[in-house]
């Protein structure tokens, strides 16, 4: 392998031959939000699946999975007496509601708070922090909703902890919890003002009306998979993979558009140094793009079932690597979920130049789509993003309509298409023997996972 030669190929394509604008147009613009189990959905998963294919990449497919999935028509809320409207965003998947009731301020939703607010709570809206209470160990919002929900509240409303008046989507649930998680209660954001008026209403006993019109139903979602095959080892895979979903009126910028297009960008460099160098990778590589991540990575669990259901005796993935939110900061190397290939991968970015470096998670991290595969025992890895220090000043933008392009760094995607492809084709030519075993069972995995769930995932 003339290395040399094949590292100028990739790198120069990555930048002189990029579609990132074109297609960040198309999905972010064009299209924009994706709600998984949408027509725009739908367009998107269309529109990689035919990008691929214009690419010359022959097999690309569009994978259909029925998707647990909501919408939503109105939302108001209101304090009792007045007439002003305030700010009101339902969280993912939140069921209908409609209730005047009591409103009990629960601080930051802690055990002790709750406690204390606990014979007051029964028939009550709780009002709540998202953020953690500093002074004590921090609690996962899902798990602070489920004591609410234990205690008889019928509602929850959660202040957003961004100012301006913005808020994002949430969902209400730990997804590290088993199964379809829309949440424990009725539950919606507020904005951190409006926050604050509400506080003083709870202290002075006023009451709130608060009506959701939301129905959770099945629909039809779409992933797109596209395999290279592999030289050498064709039933060997490594996953490139992203998603491709938004949340509802989220034009899906930084999260997931970033993540899209370098999917679809390493496949063309790729498959352009296959056609014009004859270069080809040893395992099979899969470029696949999800839907349904922001509904409980429901594309990306869908797919690790199709393909590799427990029991089964076909081999399990090399590597998942997932891009989640590109633009958050530039690349800095991978991070994967267990510690067996860190030394493993390092040698690869040693060779590659350019101080990459490679970590491993302390914690399982249920907030991507690395995670259905992790879960299942296979290496999950991500690439450095919002959870991880030095990030972009607007890299908070995510779940909201200003995730718009302005928000995605095309110029920091190339680095990234170069990074990806000079990596993979690396690792996709290191004979099956000198690759480190994988000892995880899916008992191994699901113990650790109930060790870790009652902690908060570190976050920095
Ligand atoms: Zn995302």
């Amino acid at each position: 392998m003339n290395w040399k030669t094949t590292d100028r190929y990739l790198i120069g394509e990555s930048w002189v031959g990029s579609q990132i604008d074109q297609h960040l147009h198309k999905l972010c613009v064009e299209i924009g939000p994706r709600w998984g189990g949408t027509p725009a959905e739908r367009s998107a998963a269309e529109y990689i699946r035919d990008a691929m294919a214009a690419n010359g990449l022959s097999n690309a497919e569009l994978e259909e999975f029925p998707i647990k999935t909501w919408s939503w028509k109105s939302a108001s809320l209101s304090l009792i007496g007045t007439r002003e409207q305030l700010d009101i965003l339902p969280f993912n998947h939140c069921e209908a509601v409609d209730v005047e009731a009591p409103l009990v301020d629960v601080g930051f939703g802690t055990a002790r708070e709750a406690t204390q607010a606990r014979e007051r709570l029964a028939g009550a809206v709780a009002l709540m922090n998202l953020t953690f209470e500093q002074f004590s160990a921090p609690e996962h919002h899902g798990q602070r909703l489920q004591t609410l929900a234990e205690a008889d509240a019928v509602a929850a409303i959660v202040i957003d902890p961004k100012d301006g008046r913005r808020m994002e989507y949430h969902s209400g649930a730990d997804w590290r919890q088993p199964g379809y998680q829309p949440g424990a209660l009725p539950t919606v954001t507020t904005s951190r003002e409006h926050g604050g008026l509400l506080r003083s209403a709870a202290a002075n006993g006023v009451q709130v009306a608060l009506k959701v019109d939301g129905k959770r139903f099945e629909a039809t979602a779409t992933n797109t998979v596209t395999d290279m095959v592999g030289e050498q080892w064709p039933e060997e895979i490594l996953v490139l993979a992203g998603h491709h979903d938004t949340v509802i009126d989220a034009p899906g910028g930084n999260d997931n558009g970033s993540g899209t297009v370098t999917v679809m960008e390493v496949a063309r460099v790729m498959q352009g140094l296959a056609d014009e160098l004859g270069i080809r990778p040893g395992r099979t590589i899969r470029f696949a793009t999800w839907s349904g991540e922001e509904q409980g990575l429901q594309g990306a669990y869908a797919h690790v079932a199709k393909h590799w259901p427990i029991g089964s005796d076909v081999p399990l993935p090399r590597l998942n690597i997932n891009l989640d939110e590109l633009s958050t900061a530039t690349v800095k190397g991978l991070v994967l979920t267990f510690p067996h290939l860190r030394e493993f991968v390092q040698v690869q970015l040693d060779h590659m130049s350019g101080g990459y470096r490679c970590h491993v998670m302390a914690q399982m991290d249920a907030n991507s789509d690395h995670f259905p595969f992790a879960r299942r025992g296979i290496d999950a890895s991500m690439c450095w993003r919002w959870r991880f220090a030095a990030r972009n000043p607007d890299a908070n933008f995510h779940h909201e309509p200003g995730d718009t392009i302005d928000k995605v760094r095309p110029r920091e995607l190339h680095e990234y298409v170069a990074f990806l492809s000079r990596l993979l084709l690396r690792l996709s030519l290191i004979p099956p023997h000198d690759w480190p075993e994988n000892h995880n069972t899916p008992q191994s995995i699901e113990q650790r996972l109930l060790d870790e769930i009652a902690q908060v995932v570190r976050v920095n």
